[in-house]
């Protein structure tokens, strides 16, 4: 079955006409999907009835099955749980800031990369997310809040360029002008640091923002935290990271979580400073949240504080990120692992 989402518009023109019926009717269907985020073929209302039962024959409707919803009380951000077409679950967060609504996006179900404090990658990566199943998390969010999203950040669960040609795809349906029209500049995609695909993204003539995890100031302290560091070292990582900035002139984000005692120190500090400094670039400091799978402890208040000032007299941008939904859970990757977790209980 062809999983009609994941189709461009030209796609899905040569789709319609192949089954016999007229090319306008593919700019009806792309609007109901991109623009309206109709939930079925059912709602498209000014489709036949007998194309839209061809079309619910032939083609796969992706449309996620929201399994959970969790609201802050403090700020409105509300993490979903949704259920793909297989059965796999996935997690997305959707934030209110004052300068408009921004989604977090999941790319793969779970995560190769193993990275040491993260959640998302203690089971393994189970496979890649189609660009139709990332395109309809921000969908659902907006069929169900009712409200517009005006950023996206791919920062869930998953490597998204270890997904590379969906992730592209997905970037290209996004910010098509037939659909929902975002700006490249309100989309951030994140990455643990796979070289080769940073500087095949640089390439694209995308204006794309770049965010790179990289949670250590040498090499030595970043291969104890991310295997990928055994792979590429962080010097390739930086003039990968420079290339990127020369091709697509967008300012670089660095996201740095601060473990208690690991990597949060004054020499730490003045060491990231070093590596950084001839880069346009700004560092995001997480103050890491534990994991019960891991032993790792948060930073103190104080220490963050203490390292953000140390940057910033070594004339880095840093910023300290506010914690979102505070409230209702940990780490991304959680609220997957607590339900999967808790179904097994119950099945036992
Ligand atoms: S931090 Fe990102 S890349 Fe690393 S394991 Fe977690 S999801 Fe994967």
């Amino acid at each position: 079955m062809t999983d009609i989402k994941s189709l461009t518009k030209d796609e899905l023109t040569s789709l319609i006409k192949d089954m016999g019926e007229p090319g306008f009717r593919a700019g009806q269907i792309y609007d109901w999907m991109h623009k309206k985020q109709a939930g079925s073929f059912e709602e498209m209302t000014n489709l036949s009835k007998g194309l839209r039962e061809k079309l619910t024959a032939e083609c796969e409707f992706v449309c996620l099955k929201i399994v959970r919803v969790q609201e802050s009380k403090i700020d409105g951000t509300r993490k979903y749980l949704f259920e793909l077409s297989d059965g796999n679950l996935i997690e997305s967060v959707f934030m209110k800031y004052r300068f408009g609504n921004s989604v977090c996006v999941s790319s793969q179900v779970g995560c190769r990369m193993g990275c040491r404090f993260c959640a998302s990658t203690i089971d393994g990566v189970e496979r890649n997310l189609a660009p139709s199943e990332i395109l309809d998390q921000i969908y659902a969010i907006m069929r169900d809040t009712g409200e517009k999203v005006s950023r996206v950040v791919v920062m869930g669960s998953g490597e998204p360029l270890d997904n590379y040609d969906n992730i592209l795809k997905f970037v290209r349906l996004l910010t098509d002008e037939n659909g929902l029209n975002m700006g490249q500049r309100n989309l951030t995609i994140s990455t643990c640091g796979i070289v080769p695909n940073m500087r095949k993204l640089a390439d694209e003539e995308l204006s794309i923002n770049l965010a790179i995890s990289l949670h250590a100031s040498n090499q030595q302290k970043r291969q104890e935290l991310m295997p990928i560091a055994n792979q590429y070292s962080i010097d390739e990582l930086l003039d990968a990271c420079r290339y990127y900035f020369d091709k697509t002139g967008r300012q670089l984000t660095f996201e740095y979580s601060l473990v208690g005692g690991v990597n949060d120190t004054d020499e730490d500090a003045d060491e990231l400073a070093g590596i950084l400094k001839d880069l346009n670039c700004v560092v995001n400091l997480i103050p890491v949240n534990p994991i019960k799978e891991r032993d790792y402890v948060e930073s103190t208040a104080e220490r963050v504080q203490a390292f953000k000032r140390m940057l910033e007299k070594r004339r880095i941008n840093a910023t300290v990120r506010r914690e979102m939904g505070r409230d209702i859970d940990g780490a991304c990757g959680q609220l997957r692992r607590r339900h999967i977790e808790n179904n097994q209980e119950e099945n036992k």
